[in-house]
Formats: structure tokens, C-alpha cells, sequence
């Protein structure tokens, strides 16, 4: 034998027995994790990315201590941080169609949405909806219940038609409609406590393109047209643009049309306008609804064309923190109304549009859009300052009008309100114990959550 096979030989054996193989990953040194706005960070002993379902298995059988799943980091909350094990999938990325399903793919858990719009396109299928970026796993968008807009569109999780993952003793599960119904129903949004993903089965239709149009309107209009709107067009959003008296509405909808020219979607422009005008005229209000709002008031609609899996997601290069919670589709537009009112009386300092965004309720135990219909509200504060004192006073009138927070954005609630706004909290509980008893997919935040 050539000294070149004997050298690929052994890296091969050494790829095979794949316990080795997580150690060599394992970084000798430990090194500082944190996620997309540096609000959370830990200091994990190790981290590991398996090639294949096998080492991933071998590692959890060879492993006694915490091991937590990591996706692309963009969660707010304290989901991910441990400082013993950090787990990737960043290997499983296949995407393949399923035989004979209508439009199905199989899915490997670690893949991006970005990469996966690119994937599912060569393959003749998009995702029904997506969220305002792509840089997230797709594990880790289902884990939270990811959700772009539109009124008859449901969270990424609800177009999971199975779902693969792996439990704290390094045995598979497989779940869908008809095997394993009450597992199918808990881990889909499953935080990462249930087992690590390794496959996803999702929905998916034809690809399509889709023309945004760009509105501007004073608040009055945008409040008493938001939900019309929502109907007549397959995604709506707003925001509303605190200090101007006017908001900015996103619809999208199906067209045949080709893809236009068009600047990539950069939010950061406007936004650094928008901080410009709070560092200059801050000390005004009315100055600031002068400036800002009357030249709003004089812009014309703007509209693009592009694939699906491209017009969703902007680049977000201004980091914040963020609070977002769904409430019932009944009372969001009076809620979105009173926490208008409030940044307007106590936070000149916010800049930040408010985002409303529209989604349809799932039958998912943890997905906050639990058989039921929902707006979404989020507030967000730049990252380099403060978000306490404006997300303390907001929390609340989420609270009051019942809402559910997004699992992967700041909020201050544990487990007697968890129990309280989920009717099948406690039975998602009973399946966490049930596949892993002794807590090793659970840190600080999940078992302050789980009241482990
Ligand atoms: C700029 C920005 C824009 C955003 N836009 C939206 C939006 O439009 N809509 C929306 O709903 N949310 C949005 N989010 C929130 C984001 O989509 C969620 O927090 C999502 O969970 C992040 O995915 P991730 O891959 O970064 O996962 P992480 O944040 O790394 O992890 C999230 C959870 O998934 C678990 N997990 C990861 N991989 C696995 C696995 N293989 N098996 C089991 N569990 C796993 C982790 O343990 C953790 O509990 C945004 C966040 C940011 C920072």
C-alpha cells in the first residue's frame, strides 16, 4: 500500500469510529460563545459537529453531561448557552425530494434557510412562507416556532410533516401525523429540549415569484385597514415608525411576472437615518414628526419582483435586541395602538420601527400560535443600549391582552405563566422526561422555563 492511501485509510477509519473523530473537534481550549447581538454568551468546555447520524449517536452515548443544541445563534434568549457541550448539525444539510409525495423534501436539520431556498429551487419546490432573514438553521427556526407573515400562513413548524431526532441516549425517533402523534405535536416546537433534530420532512409548494409593494400611510389608516389588507394579500406586514406619524406596509403576492432590477433590500439605510433623526432632534417630538413624517407623506409606493426564497429576507446589519409577542388576532391592532402610545410618552430615545406581522394558528403544544390566529408585535432597541427599561413597561400590555411570547425573543415569564398560556404544557413536560430523564438537553433558561 502507497504511503497516501495509508494516510487516507486511516483518516477514513478514523472518520468511521466517530467518537474519536467528536474529540479531535472537540477544541482543546475552551472559546467564548455568543449569539447575533452578544446579549447572550457562554463558555462551553466543547463543541462538537457530527458528520453523520452515527457519530452524532456515538456522542451521546459516550457523553454524561449537558449537551446543547446550536443553530446559527439569532435566538435572544438564553436557549443555547451551556458551558459544557455545544452541538451543531452544521453537516446535515441534504435536501431531497420525497418520492411520490406532492412538493415533500427531506430535510437535514442543520441546513440554513438561505441555503436551503437555493437547494429546494434546483429541486423544483420553495417553502410556503419565511421569515425576514435566512441565516437561521432550520432546526433551530422550528425549535422556536420561526414565523414569517400572512394571514392564512402558519409558522415554519406547522408545514413539518415529520421529523427525525435523536434522544439524550442516543436512540432515533421518527414522527409524523399517523407513528407517534403526541411526539409529533410536542417536537416540532420542541426549544431543544426533546433530542436533536436531525431530519426535517416539510411541506413545501412550486417555486414562485412574488411582487412586494411598498406603502407608506399615517397610523389611523394603516390601524383600520391592517387587518383588510391582510386578507386581500397573501403576506402583509407593518411597521409602524415611532416619532413620524406614519408606518410602512409590506404585500406580497404571487405573480408570473419575471424578477426585477433591483438594490438588495439593505434595512440598515433607513435605519441609520432614522437614529440620525432621533440623535438631532430627540429633544422635540413634534420636530422630529415634522421633519421625518412630512417627508414621508411624500413618498411614492415602491415595488420589486424576485423568487420567494429570496424577497423575504433582509440583510440586518444594525444589531438590537428584540421582544415579541403573538396575541390573539382579535385585540393585536388595539394592543400594537397602546404600545404606540407608550413609546411615544416615555421612550424618545426608540427609534426602532414596531413590527406587526400576521400568522394562522397551528396545532403545535408549544408554538405560541396554538389554535389560534395571531398578530405579532415586536419592539426592538439598538444593541448598544438599554432595552430593560422600555422592555418592562411594553411586557405588560403584552401580558394583558394575553399574548404568547416568541420562543427565541427576550421576555421575563418562567413557568407558572408558560403553564398557564399553553394548554398542553404539562404534557410536553411528561414527553421531556420521558426522553431524557436525567435533564442533559436542559440548561439554566430551559429548566427555569420547565421548573426542572
Ligand atoms: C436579525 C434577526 C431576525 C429575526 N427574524 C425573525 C423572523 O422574521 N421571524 C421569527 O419568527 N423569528 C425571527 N428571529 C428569531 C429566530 O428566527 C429564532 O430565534 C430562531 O430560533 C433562530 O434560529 P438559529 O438557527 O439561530 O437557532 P439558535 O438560536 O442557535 O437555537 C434556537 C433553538 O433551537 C435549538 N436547536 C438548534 N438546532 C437544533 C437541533 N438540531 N435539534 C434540536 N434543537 C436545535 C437550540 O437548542 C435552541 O433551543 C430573528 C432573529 C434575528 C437575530
Amino acid at each position: 500500500m502507497q504511503r497516501r492511501d495509508l494516510l487516507k485509510s486511516f483518516v477514513a477509519a478514523s472518520l468511521c469510529s466517530a467518537f474519536p473523530l467528536s474529540l479531535a473537534q472537540a477544541s482543546a481550549r475552551a472559546l467564548p460563545w455568543k449569539n447575533w447581538s452578544a446579549n447572550q454568551s457562554c463558555l462551553p468546555k466543547s463543541r462538537i459537529a457530527p458528520e453523520n447520524i452515527d457519530q452524532l449517536s456515538s456522542i451521546l452515548k459516550g457523553h454524561n453531561g449537558t449537551v446543547r443544541a446550536v443553530g446559527s445563534g439569532h435566538s435572544f434568549t438564553a436557549l443555547v448557552p451551556t458551558d459544557d457541550t455545544l452541538l451543531s448539525l452544521r453537516n446535515f444539510t441534504s435536501v431531497n425530494p420525497v418520492t411520490g409525495s406532492n412538493q415533500q423534501a427531506d430535510i437535514g436539520a442543520g441546513i440554513s434557510l438561505q441555503q436551503l431556498g437555493l437547494k429546494l429551487d434546483k429541486i423544483g419546490q420553495a417553502l410556503i412562507n419565511m421569515p425576514d432573514i435566512d441565516k437561521q438553521t432550520l432546526a433551530g427556526s422550528i425549535s422556536t416556532a420561526t414565523h414569517g407573515t400572512g394571514r392564512m400562513l402558519g409558522s415554519l413548524s406547522s408545514y413539518i410533516t415529520e421529523l427525525e431526532f435523536m434522544d439524550a441516549q442516543g436512540d432515533l425517533h421518527l414522527c409524523n401525523k399517523q407513528v407517534n402523534p403526541d411526539l409529533f405535536d410536542a417536537a416540532r416546537v420542541g426549544l431543544g429540549a426533546l433530542g436533536i433534530i436531525t431530519r426535517v420532512r416539510m411541506q413545501n409548494t412550486q417555486p414562485f415569484n412574488l411582487k412586494r409593494v411598498g406603502t407608506w400611510r399615517p397610523y389611523e389608516e394603516a390601524f383600520a385597514q391592517a387587518k383588510n389588507l391582510a386578507d386581500i394579500h397573501r403576506n402583509f406586514e407593518f411597521y409602524v415608525i415611532p416619532f413620524t406619524g406614519m408606518t410602512l406596509s409590506d404585500s406580497l403576492d404571487i405573480t408570473s411576472a419575471p424578477v426585477t432590477e433591483s438594490e438588495e433590500l439593505n434595512s440598515n439605510d433607513g435605519l441609520g437615518d432614522l437614529k440620525m433623526a432621533r440623535d438631532y432632534l430627540g429633544w422635540s417630538n413634534k420636530a422630529r414628526e415634522l421633519v421625518l413624517g412630512s417627508y414621508m407623506k411624500t413618498l411614492e409606493p415602491s415595488a420589486n419582483i424576485d423568487h420567494s426564497f429570496k424577497i423575504y429576507s433582509s440583510e440586518r446589519s444594525v444589531r438590537f435586541n428584540e421582544m415579541e409577542y403573538h396575541l390573539p388576532y382579535e385585540t393585536g391592532i388595539e394592543a400594537l395602538q397602546e404600545i404606540v402610545n407608550l413609546i411615544e410618552r416615555k421612550f424618545p430615545e426608540v427609534f426602532f420601527p414596531i413590527e406587526c406581522r400576521f400568522v394562522k394558528g397551528d396545532d403545535c403544544w408549544l408554538s405560541p400560535f396554538y389554535r389560534r390566529d395571531s398578530i405579532s408585535i415586536a419592539v426592538h432597541r439598538f444593541f448598544e443600549e438599554d432595552y430593560l427599561p422600555l422592555f418592562k413597561e411594553i411586557e405588560p400590555i403584552f401580558r394583558k391582552y394575553e399574548g404568547r411570547p416568541h420562543w427565541g425573543k427576550l421576555n421575563t415569564l418562567g413557568y407558572p405563566e408558560f403553564a398557564s398560556l399553553y394548554p398542553r404544557f404539562k404534557d410536553f413536560l411528561a414527553i421531556r422526561e420521558s426522553l431524557d430523564p436525567s435533564q442533559r438537553f436542559a440548561n439554566d433558561y430551559l429548566k427555569k422555563t420547565f421548573a426542572l
